[in-house]
């Protein structure tokens, strides 16, 4: 407590108070974090001012694209985080490498085409899928991935609660959007019209990808139309590259590994609810 004898002093802001609160005014976390230390480093080496802003400028930089890229994985909503370092390609021989690494560098996505990856359960749709998900992430897309079953539940609630216009709107700004799964349940009359206007305002706008279990010739049983069908492959087949995946179901494959090691039978019903659907291809 000051009495009212005291002289007072005039309250002095420290700099670095002044300098942290610009700095952060600015956006520049990483500025505000490592400017005491890069200082400290700059001295002992003798760099000069430029050469210590410069610094900082990269060390801010490369942590703003860091930052970048976990939002843009947040956002894309990925039911789990894969990549293409950890699929084995030896175990999965039908499907075409070189393309895969292709397209992980996501010139297809600035050339606004699609992809579609077909094969029976557990042959590593999902894991590719996710994959170059998240190779468009790192290489600044902004990615949306999801079931073509959640797809149609959301579009079908959104029109229900007449946000229909925002959702669709939304969606044309992801590239690519990711639907998974299509033809595991297939789809009311709305739910198949609805999808069809998704995959309809994309076309030749942003890349789409699909994975199904399901051959093209069989997706009329999917949509319940065969007008409506050929539409859509006609949109969605235009720019396309196919992911032929037809080897054995990996899932079986470890599981057979398993069994060998420790003689015992896989136990092929303690699936989980999600995978259960494997068992209708
Ligand atoms: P699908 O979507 O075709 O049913 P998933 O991608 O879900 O298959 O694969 C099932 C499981 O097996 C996942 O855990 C996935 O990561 C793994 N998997 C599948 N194929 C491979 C592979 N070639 N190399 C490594 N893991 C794989
Ligand atoms: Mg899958």
């Amino acid at each position: 407590m000051t009495t009212p004898h005291e002289p007072t002093t005039p309250t002095m802001v420290a700099p670095q108070v002044l300098l942290g609160n610009h700095l952060k005014a600015l956006k520049l976390p990483t500025f505000a974090r490592e400017y005491e230390k890069v200082a400290m480093e700059s001295a002992q080496d003798r760099a000069d001012y430029p050469r210590y802003l410069l610094r900082l400028c990269e060390l801010e930089r490369i942590d703003r694209e860091r930052r970048n890229v976990e939002r843009r994985i947040r956002m894309a909503r990925f039911s789990q985080i894969k990549s293409l370092d950890t699929f084995d390609f030896a175990a999965q021989p039908s499907l075409n490498k070189s393309l895969v690494l292709e397209l992980a560098r996501c010139e297809w996505i600035e050339k606004r085409q699609n992809c579609i990856a077909l094969g029976p359960s557990g042959t590593g749709k999902t894991h590719v899928a996710l994959a170059l998900g998240l190779a468009a992430c790192q290489k600044g897309h902004s990615v949306a991935f999801t079931t073509a079953a959640a797809l149609v539940h959301e579009l079908m609630e959104a029109r229900d609660e007449r946000r229909l216009r925002a959702l669709q709107k939304h969606l044309n700004t992801v590239k690519p959007l990711v639907v998974d799964e299509l033809g595991y349940v297939p789809f009311t009359a709305v739910g198949s019209e609805l999808l069809f206007e998704v995959f309809n305002q994309r076309y030749e706008r942003g890349s789409t990808l699909v994975t199904s279990n399901v051959p093209f010739d069989e997706w009329t049983s999917v949509f319940g139309s065969e007008r409506l069908t050929g539409a859509l492959l006609d949109r969605l087949t235009h720019h396309v590259h196919i992911l032929e995946m037809n080897g054995e179901s990996f899932r079986l494959a470890t599981s057979k590994k398993a069994q060998r090691r420790t003689g015992q039978a896989p136990n092929v019903m303690t699936k989980t609810s999600n995978e259960g659907a494997d068992l209708k291809s």
